[in-house]
């Protein structure tokens, strides 16, 4: 495996969940050895257990009742978007379910998105209607270039298997003072530092690739993107997520006891602010 930036070998970093994280020596891009098709992997992988606490998936516990939860963690997002474009065409890059796509309707931009689970698009196709709503991947989706004046990619970046050609792509997408914002973990966060391999970003397969400041701001740049403004920010979730996340990609086997104890009852709904801010939020300018 090379490195997609610096064109040079990886070195094995660590093993998880049955794959191998590789790491670049020089610009320390982190990247999962999926061992098979991408294509058939993301349509099999994000079925309707990968949002309903599926163990094996180490991914939410449960999508539609932590709604409230990802609607205030989204809001916060929206907020450092606002003061760049207070209307527009927006896109949402890996909408899941559609929150996000409807909140950004309810304040009165004209928002789509898509999504390669056809679980999900069905959900979301509910929620906000068919004409808003794709399925497929960034390299399946045809919209007319430069036709968005927002792009928005939460919790999505590191699920991508080409993030350099997928963001020239979207890149292209964007209306020349188009802004794109991106929230991923950050390998060089203190948190990622502090817990490593059981950092929750560390999660494969559905995590791809592991980005810092330094190595995404160099793969922006080539998808003709320019970071503008940098943030981090605390999450809220619920009881029952923590602990799945705790049990599965935290490998905790108290979590997992304690999971077992609290499932189903409405502790599991308890909102918690996290404030770990293990992640970076980029917010990018198109360049000329
Ligand atoms: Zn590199």
């Amino acid at each position: 495996m090379q490195c997609l930036l610096c064109i040079k070998p990886l070195e094995k970093y660590l093993y998880k969940n049955g794959y191998w994280i590789y790491r670049c020596p020089i610009c320390h891009l982190g990247q999962t050895d999926l061992k098979k098709n991408y294509k058939q992997f993301v349509k099999e992988f994000y079925s309707k257990g990968y949002y309903e606490g599926d163990p094996t998936r180490s991914a939410y516990a449960d999508y539609e009742l932590d709604k409230p939860l990802i609607v205030r963690n989204m809001s916060k997002l929206l907020s450092f978007v606002v003061p760049k474009k207070k209307t527009g065409r927006l896109l949402d890059v890996g909408c899941a379910f559609g929150y996000f796509v409807e909140l950004a309707l309810s304040r009165g931009y004209d928002a789509y998105g898509f999504d390669p689970s056809s679980f999900a698009v069905s959900q979301a196709r509910k929620l906000v209607g068919k004409k808003r709503i794709t399925e497929g991947t960034i390299g399946d989706v045809a919209y007319p270039t430069a036709s968005f004046d927002i792009i928005t990619m939460f919790d999505v970046f590191e699920h991508l298997e080409d993030p350099l050609n997928d963001m020239k792509k979207l890149s292209a997408l964007l209306k020349p003072d188009g802004v794109i914002i991106i929230a991923t973990g950050d390998t060089r966060s203190l948190a990622a530092k502090i817990m490593k391999r059981r950092w929750t970003f560390f999660i494969p397969p559905q995590h791809i690739f592991f980005f810092d400041r330094e190595n995404v701001a160099s793969l922006l740049k080539r998808a003709k993107l320019r970071p503008g403004a940098w943030y981090r920010v605390g999450k809220w979730l619920s009881l029952g997520y923590i602990l799945h996340l705790a049990r599965t990609t935290g490998e905790s086997s108290a979590a997992q006891l304690i999971y077992k104890l609290v499932n189903k009852t409405i502790l599991m709904r308890l909102p918690l602010y996290v404030p770990m801010k293990d992640n970076m939020v980029i917010l990018a300018n198109k360049l000329p």
